[in-house]
């Protein structure tokens, strides 16, 4: 399996094709010794992007993926890393999240401590905050690129006008402009990626560094028999989540993944295969951001990337009339 990278967008920086996230498992619902062997495995594999966020476990995440990289020892120069501003890690007092100014300044201090480095490859708004001029949230960014902090910011499930209005905010006042959104996209999950950025690639040279390929395992088959132990469903806290496996649409999703196993099969692949090697095709995907709570799921899915070819225009169109109808 050999990696291959891909430019983030209209901009200079290339992103391995796959790369390895954080939530749910650093720090919280994986020992810490697992959380290396997957940023090892990743990395040898030649991932070279990380993905983090101060709210992933309270920060925890961060603390537990900077111990890893001071450890490895890696050149700096070999891998990207990224942090997520807006919900929040150590407090709930007032301007302790959000994106105002003082947030957005203290949030990359305080990922930069956690993570142990001098600056932030990718530093990310994870949602739009509503209560906040984008100007002033640009403006925070912008600072931060030129005191050498971050290199490149970046949007997460912001709409397409949010884009396009922060582009423009960044082109009147001579900011540097957010460079790459965090999307969900998945098989059941496209229309965001799909229709309501279109015109962002086009004008801005939008990335894209998309987030749970697998629409949190469902996509893997692991839920088409209840909920098993251990799994993220299963996991304290994430009660939210279930609806995915268990809600009203669950039936017809369920029914969909037996017909993409069918398609799996005869492709001689798997499904947690399939569905990353979908995602790789959209030539719009900067990057797929991979999940594991196992070394053996990360190298399972590291594998998608044999897959992609087998994925001719005539399969394609038969995975869209499996996937369209349940698709959001
Ligand atoms: P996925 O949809 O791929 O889900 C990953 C989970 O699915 C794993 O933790 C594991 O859970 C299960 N799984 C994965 N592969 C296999 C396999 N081969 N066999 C069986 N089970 C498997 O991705 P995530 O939802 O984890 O998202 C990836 C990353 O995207 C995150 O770590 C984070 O960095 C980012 N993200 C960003 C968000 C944002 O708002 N910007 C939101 C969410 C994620 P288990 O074993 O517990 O069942």
């Amino acid at each position: 399996m050999i990696m291959t990278y891909r430019q983030l967008g209209g901009s200079g920086l290339k992103v391995s094709a796959l790369s390895l996230g954080a939530w749910v498992t650093f720090g919280k619902q994986i020992g810490n010794p697992t959380a290396r062997r997957l940023m090892h495995t990743a990395y040898d594999a030649g991932v070279n992007f990380f993905d983090n966020a101060e709210a992933y476990a309270d920060g925890q995440a961060e603390i537990v993926m900077g111990q890893i990289l001071r450890k490895a020892g890696w050149r700096r120069s070999s891998y990207l890393v990224s942090s997520k501003v807006f919900f929040g890690a150590e407090g709930d007092r007032p301007n302790e999240d959000g994106l105002s100014r003082k947030h957005v300044v203290e949030a990359c201090h305080a990922a930069l401590r956690r993570l142990q480095v001098d600056y932030l490859d990718l530093y990310f708004c994870h949602r739009p905050d509503p209560v906040v001029p984008i100007a002033e949230t640009a403006r925070a960014m912008h600072d931060l690129i030129v005191q050498g902090k971050v290199l490149y910011w970046g949007t997460s499930e912001w709409s397409a006008a949010q884009i396009a209005e922060a582009q423009a905010v960044c082109v009147r006042l001579g900011l540097h402009p957010p460079v790459m959104e965090q999307p969900q996209y998945n098989l059941f999950h496209r229309a965001r990626v799909e229709k309501e950025y279109a015109p962002l690639y086009r004008e801005f040279g939008l990335g894209t560094t998309i987030w749970s390929p697998l629409a949190s395992g469902l996509l893997t088959g692991k839920y088409s028999r209840g909920i098993p132990k251990g799994s993220r469903l299963a996991t304290p806290g994430l009660e939210w989540l279930r609806d995915i496996a268990a809600g009203p649409e669950a039936a017809q999703r369920l029914a969909a993944v037996a017909k993409l196993a069918e398609i799996a099969a005869e492709l001689n692949t798997t499904l947690p295969r399939l569905g990353v090697a979908w995602c790789l095709k959209n030539p719009h995907v900067s990057t797929v951001i991979l999940g594991a709570s196992k070394v053996t799921q990360l190298q399972e899915n590291l594998g998608a990337l044999e897959v992609v070819d087998r994925l001719t225009p005539a399969m394609m169109s038969r995975l869209d009339r499996i996937s369209q109808p349940v698709a959001d």
